[in-house]
């Protein structure tokens, strides 16, 4: 059935998705005053956002979460209930910045030393990127104790990082045995090996997503359109060209079109989702489902994450207090406390593993979490089995007890993401695979992570604290031995699980047909007018968390989009 599209005008560019990526893009490019920019984004602001009516047919908004699930899987997620791994991701303006954990981590230099390789241009080693991080960031030294290098951080960008305060007894105690086994207390971001408490967005202890740091400064441009409720479902290309696209606003089916060009920043799932609607994609897959090819391109035929296991929980003999309800308001009123932070996600640790060791090259991280929010919610955050969560996390003493979440930071198993069908309101497939690599690295490196925290409790600091694993054994894995490696491997595939980082499924490189997706200048390989600016570009896992690298497209996105139209950036 054909459908009716209403006329929405015409504009010089249109950014689709206000996430990490898309409000920076937004932002930089209507620094030019003679540029309109329309940008459509599916939810709406952070604030209103509870309204959001059920536009899309079968698609069920739950409030700033599109609540997508993966597939049953084989290797992985066996703890979870019929091994669905939950793939949060945020839906409004901020994107999944308006529900993640905020933690600020770029990744290695090592790392961009590689994807300087797969983009074959200096634009994305090490110097470069380290420049725009620098570009956007705002860096508050809040807690003097904590390591900074001044050298790699800057202030007076829009995005606020600060370390999480107060500190945890737990969290302490974790540092000090760091030093006892021979870890630095380290700035991460400053390329090093060691633990620390962990950098967040936060400004003044409060949650800064992507629309409040990027957007409403500049929410006054008269040359910046920002529309919520608006779905994108197609492009509009003609000869290569792209020329618009296609969206639903309340009700309505509309076109809009860019007389430059058409930024992407859907995200990871939204963004191939888009591409494969309109044509763009494997063959075989879009054949299948009947649509049209525009371009055969690997687009979906990569995801990747940060794999996790959260299996990991330990009771000491401090207890998170209680206190009157004054005490906590006061404090959120002074930026700290439990009210004004996010989560209780405090410290963070960077590892060498068997595989990097020597090299000075993270793929270990150990997450700490303190007096335990995960364990109320594990359930539910986790799609765990009953069975499940009574092994593990159903007796525990929540005050008391603290998670580390092991990493897998340079994880080597890729997944997928396909259409389920041509309708563009239904969600897609998503296949995690996660420990699924033929040479078991990503499993081995996750085991190495366990015998590290093993290790850290034989310490003094957390002896003192009578810290002491608990939960288990888990009954799925009863015929092993308790603790054995073999217990451990059948643990790691109960609970391993994604770190919700899903990147990389419109990669960037230099050959499309060794699965490059975009080339270095975030053009889609063959078409005009088309870019895409979000986490999808990323051509592999990075030992950081990816929020701060989707700031650093966006803003490289700005500038090449400068260069490109004006020949010279600011
Ligand atoms: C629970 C959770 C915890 C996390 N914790 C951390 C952390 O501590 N540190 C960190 O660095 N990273 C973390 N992340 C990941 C980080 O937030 C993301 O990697 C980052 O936000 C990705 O940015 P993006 O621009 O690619 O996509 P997003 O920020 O997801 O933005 C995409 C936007 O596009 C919109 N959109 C999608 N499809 C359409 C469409 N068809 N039409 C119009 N709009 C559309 C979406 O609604 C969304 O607003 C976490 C993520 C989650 C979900």
């Amino acid at each position: 059935m054909q459908i009716l599209h209403k006329h929405f005008g015409s504009y010089d560019f249109i950014v689709v998705g206000a996430g990490a990526g898309g409000t920076v893009v937004a932002n930089r490019l209507t620094e030019i005053k003679n540029w309109n920019v329309l940008v459509l984004e599916a939810g709406g602001y952070g604030d209103d956002a509870t309204d959001v009516p059920n536009l899309y047919g079968p698609i069920e908004f739950t409030r700033y979460n599109w609540g997508f699930n993966s597939t049953p899987q084989t290797t992985c997620c066996l703890g979870l209930q019929n091994h669905i791994c939950p793939y949060p991701r945020g839906k409004g303006v901020g994107g999944s910045t308006l529900i993640n954990g905020l933690a600020y981590s770029r990744g290695h230099k090592s790392d961009f030393q590689k994807w300087e390789k797969f983009a074959n241009s200096k634009r994305w080693g090490y110097d470069s990127v380290l420049y725009y991080f620098k570009k956007s960031e705002n860096f508050v030294h809040n807690d003097k104790q904590a390591p900074y290098e001044p050298q790699y951080h800057a202030t007076g960008g829009y995005l606020n990082v600060e370390y999480h305060e107060p500190r945890s007894p737990q969290l302490n105690a974790y540092l000090e045995a760091n030093k006892e086994l021979g870890y630095d207390i380290v700035d991460y971001n400053a390329n090093k090996i060691g633990a620390s408490p962990v950098q967040l967005n936060t400004i003044h202890g409060r949650r800064l997503d992507g629309g409040k740091a990027f957007i409403h400064p500049v929410r006054r441009r008269k040359n910046l359109k920002l529309l919520t409720y608006s779905y994108v479902t197609k492009l509009r290309i003609k000869n290569g060209v792209v020329r618009g696209v296609e969206f639903s606003h309340k009700g309505n089916n509309y076109v809009v079109q860019a007389t430059k060009e058409v930024i992407l920043a859907a995200g990871v799932f939204g963004t191939p989702q888009i591409l494969l609607l309109s044509g763009v994609g494997p063959r075989k897959h879009l054949e299948d489902l009947k649509i049209d090819v525009v371009a055969d391109l690997e687009v979906g035929s990569t995801l990747r994450d940060n794999s996790v296991f959260y299996g990991i929980s330990i009771s000491t003999n401090y207890t998170e207090p209680i206190r009157p309800l004054k005490e906590y308001v006061k404090e959120y009123l002074n930026g700290v406390g439990p009210y004004a932070i996010p989560s209780n996600d405090q410290g963070i640790g960077f590892y060498e593993s068997s595989y990097t060791k020597g090299t000075g090259i993270p793929d270990i991280e150990l997450q700490v979490i303190t007096a335990n929010g995960t364990s109320a919610l594990a359930q539910r955050m986790f799609y765990l089995t009953d069975q499940t969560f009574e092994d593990l996390w159903k007796y525990v003493n929540i005050p008391r007890t603290f998670n580390v979440w092991v990493i897998d930071l340079h994880a080597q198993s890729v997944g997928t993401i396909r259409l389920k069908s041509k309708n563009p309101y239904e969600y897609p497939l998503i296949d995690s695979n996660f420990i699924s690599d033929p040479e078991n690295r990503d499993i081995n490196t996750l085991y190495e992570g366990i015998q590290l925290i093993l290790r850290l409790l034989e310490t003094k600091a957390l002896k003192a604290i009578n810290a002491t694993l608990q939960g288990g054994p888990l009954r799925a894995c009863k015929r092993y031995e308790y603790l054995s490696r073999d217990y451990w491997y059948c643990a790691l595939r109960q609970l391993t699980i994604n770190l919700y980082h899903p990147l990389g499924t419109c990669p960037m490189g230099t050959d499309p047909k060794k699965g490059a997706v975009v080339d270095s200048e975030l053009r889609v390989f063959g078409f005009k007018n088309l870019r895409i600016a979000d986490a999808s570009v990323f051509p592999l896992a990075l030992a950081g968390h990816p929020n701060a690298p989707t700031v650093m497209v966006g803003e490289q996105a700005g500038d090449l989009i400068k260069l490109t139209y004006l020949k010279y950036v600011d």
